[in-house]
């Protein structure tokens, strides 16, 4: 197979994670006999520096004329006091709209080894492997009216919520082909009980079940989720939720799992999908072969899963991330006594070893 893959570093740890990931991409690419052809763009704060727009038009054209993006990350002090528009942080939403990405893929998954890093008892999280689907150019943060006014001689500051039935059908679409490569059972989290939206959203959601009979589909109103999720997370296997309700989930999700360095992410909806590691670009630990990679790697293994249907190969990453772990090989973020203290780079050596 032949695949061409846009990667934008970014900033920060986002150049020393990007290029972790791609040595195991190597890695699979001469086990498995593909050819992964990287086209290196700017975006963030690079791009700032080098031409004045976090987001120039050859990255944009890049990405929509490639098979899948790989981000590393974006942002940091240098331009903190940039206005709005000239921020790193617009690179993102710029892309996630150029591109149509609707659909935001969080895993949150515990690595056995690692079982002792999570906030909760062991009995709780051990085996919780979920997988949140938030819809992501909807709902509260891109309605309109939105602003600040005065009424009543007083200042307020308003949103507006609103789901249209192709927003809602096409992100259940998702949620439910996910599903169905899993364990089949989604969880559909909305506040019914209150929100005109979310009995909108209900509705559309059952309609599509239809079409998925094999997949088994609960519902559940998103403060009772919250908790449930603390409670009990290995009841779940794929959530399926709006923006608003999504952001804060995949956050309390992924916590269930210790660190941030291991979250990886994806971004489906258009004809090119985005996948990137949830942290950011750490400005505390930039440039010393600190930062964990196995975020960005296991992202890699979720485009392998989803843009390019390699499935034996996204396993492969996946087991070998498990083994280097329980084998105690660990970066700061993850290093407790006993275990053997990793850099960037020869984290991300071990797991190509591994493989
Ligand atoms: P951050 O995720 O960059 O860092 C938060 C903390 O987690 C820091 O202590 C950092 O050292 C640690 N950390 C993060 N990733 C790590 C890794 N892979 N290994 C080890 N430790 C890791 O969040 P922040 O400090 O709030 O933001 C820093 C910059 O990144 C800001 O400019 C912010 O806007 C930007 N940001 C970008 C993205 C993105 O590109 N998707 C996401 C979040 C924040």
């Amino acid at each position: 197979m032949k695949k061409i893959i846009t990667v934008i570093p970014g900033d920060g740890i986002g150049k020393e994670v990007v290029a972790g990931a791609l040595h195991v991409l190597d890695v699979i690419a001469h086990k498995f006999k593909h050819t992964f052809d990287y086209k290196y763009a700017l975006a963030g704060g690079a791009a700032l520096d080098a031409q004045e727009v976090p987001l120039p038009e050859e990255t944009l054209h890049l990405a929509k004329a490639c098979d899948a993006v790989l981000l590393g990350a974006v942002g940091g002090p240098k331009w903190d006091s940039n206005p709005q528009h000239l921020k790193p942080e617009r690179a993102l939403l710029g892309l996630r709209k150029e591109l149509g990405l609707y659909a935001n893929i969080r895993p949150a998954k515990i690595y056995s080894a690692l079982v002792d890093a999570s906030s909760l008892k062991k009995e709780i999280v051990d085996g919780v492997d979920i997988i949140v689907v938030r819809e992501l150019t909807g709902g509260l943060y891109f309605g309109k009216p939105s602003g600040f006014e005065t009424r009543n001689g007083e200042e307020v500051g308003f949103n507006t919520m609103i789901y249209s039935v192709s927003e809602v059908k096409r992100i259940a679409e998702s949620a439910f082909e996910i599903a169905r490569k899993r364990k089949k059972k989604l969880c559909s989290v909305d506040k019914a009980n209150v929100l005109e939206t979310s009995q909108l959203w209900r509705k559309i959601v059952l309609e599509v079940a239809k079409q998925y009979p094999d997949v088994e589909l609960t519902h559940m109103y998103v403060d009772n989720c919250a908790m449930q999720l603390i409670r009990d997370p290995k009841q779940f296997d794929v959530i399926v939720t709006e923006n608003l309700f999504g952001d804060i989930l995949s956050d309390e999700a992924a916590m269930l799992t210790g660190s941030i360095g291991m979250l990886a992410s994806a971004s489906l909806g258009g004809t090119v999908a985005m996948y990137e590691p949830v942290h950011g670009s750490a400005p505390d630990i930039a440039g010393q072969n600190k930062a964990n990679p196995i975020a960005t790697i296991a992202s890699v293994a979720m485009m392998l899963k989803y843009s390019f249907d390699l499935s034996a190969e996204s396993e492969a990453i996946e087991q070998a991330i498990e083994k280097v772990l329980s084998k105690g090989f660990r970066t700061g973020d993850i290093f407790t006594e006993g275990t053997t203290l990793l850099g960037t780079q020869e984290m991300a050596q071990k797991i190509s070893e591994m493989i």
